[in-house]
């Protein structure tokens, strides 16, 4: 039965690597019923919002969404649809696998880390007083009745609030999703020593939790040390599992030794929902210019299929991907040794390049199954 897909080609790239995407997914023989659905600045300049209703209930009916990126627009009083996605559909998790390429151009090798970002709370829940503002005022009057520590009268104020409930929500998601892809590792990342009742609450629940998974080692580093870490050893690392401010500026450092956000795939992931998409933004100077990387938003869609459970397909175009990449002949620019290589194809020449890997490991595991009389 085919997949019943939203997908939102957004705006800036999105369109033409969305396209692309979709194009390398029908490759792969599963089939989808693409709900096609507007978000972002051009549907905005139409309906008066950036989000229409019709592309939310689409999500909610289909339960599964393809999202090319989408500019946030600035002074307009909108909101990210990114942001309101994630609150509106309650997508909990924030997954972001960053692997190592061969082919690619990068410092380092051998990097395989995914990244589980919870994502609806901590510094980013939107909880925030303007300084010199008489609500922040009475914020700071009430702590600083509560407390010896006194805040200054004039602060900016932002809430960081971590609860046990969605702390376990987000560790249990990283125990599991280790299990299922048969990691070996789950590292529960946090400035526990400084923030202890914020952080040191994710860590003790980061413990409960891990004592149900005796088959996945469990490892606690503290953020800064993380952060040298990965730049030091990335290949040590396997799962982390962090609140929400860590896991964006960590994920972003994760991207950054595979080879930038053009190989950055993602997913949010929630209990009725999950939005797949690239890491990265519109890039709306090459709007149009079939230029872009579309590798991290194909990725995306092989994340989507394995969420499908589509896993023979998802490793299909996976490999292919690699294939294309490591013979480095049909890749866009950034994936080249100098970035005005006049050799570099574009955006959709990249996707019909994968797209003849399918079709080339199609062929040959058919000639195997005839071969063996299947
Ligand atoms: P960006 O990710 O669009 O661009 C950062 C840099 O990376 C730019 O130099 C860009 O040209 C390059 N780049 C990004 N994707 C690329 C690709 N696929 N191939 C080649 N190069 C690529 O970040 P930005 O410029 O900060 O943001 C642009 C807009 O996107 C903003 O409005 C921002 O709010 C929005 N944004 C959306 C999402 C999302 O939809 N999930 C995520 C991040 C930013």
């Amino acid at each position: 039965m085919a997949h019943r897909v939203t997908l939102i080609p957004g705006d800036g790239t999105g369109p033409e690597l969305t396209q692309a995407a979709r194009r390398v997914l029908e490759a792969t023989g599963v089939e989808f019923e693409w709900d096609v659905r507007q978000a972002g600045v051009e549907v905005m300049e139409k309906e008066g919002t950036p989000l229409p209703d019709d592309t939310l209930e689409s999500i909610k009916r289909n339960g599964t969404a393809l999202k090319g990126p989408i500019t946030t627009p600035i002074g307009t009083g909108f909101r990210s649809v990114n942001v309101a996605l994630r609150h509106e559909l309650e997508l909990y998790a924030c997954v972001r696998p960053c692997k190592s390429y061969p082919g690619v151009r990068s410092r380092y090798e051998g990097v395989d880390v995914v990244v589980v970002r919870e994502n609806t709370e901590d510094l980013y829940a939107g909880i925030e007083y303007e300084a010199g503002t008489d609500t922040a005022e009475q914020v700071i009057a009430t702590l600083n009745a509560l407390q010896p520590k006194q805040i200054a009268p004039g602060s900016g104020i932002s809430v960081k609030p971590i609860s046990a409930d969605a702390s376990r929500r987000i560790v249990r998601f990283a125990f599991d999703y280790a299990r299922s892809h048969g990691r070996r590792e789950v590292a529960g990342i946090t400035k526990a020593n400084i923030m202890k009742f914020t952080d040191g609450l994710f860590l003790s629940v980061f413990r409960e939790v891990a004592a149900d998974y005796p088959e996945i080692a469990s490892r606690e580093v503290l953020v800064d040390a993380l952060c040298m870490g990965l730049v030091q050893r990335p290949e040590e690392y396997d799962v982390l599992v962090l609140p929400n401010l860590y896991g964006d500026i960590v994920s972003d450092i994760t991207a950054g030794l595979v080879g930038g956000l053009g190989l950055a795939p993602g997913a949010n992931i929630g209990a009725d929902a999950a939005v797949f998409e690239a890491t990265h933004g519109s890039a709306p100077r090459y709007k149009g210019q079939n230029k872009a990387n579309p590798t991290a938003m194909i990725l995306s869609g092989k994340l989507m299929l394995d969420h499908l459970r589509e896993r023979d397909a998802a490793q299909r175009l996976e490999q292919a991907v690699t294939d294309v990449i490591a013979e480095g002949k049909h890749v866009t620019y950034d994936l080249k040794p100098s970035r005005d290589d006049p050799t570099a194809v574009g955006t959709s020449e990249y996707a019909d390049a994968i797209i003849a890997r399918l079709a080339l490991s199609a062929r040959a595991s058919e000639r195997t199954g005839l071969r063996n009389g299947n």
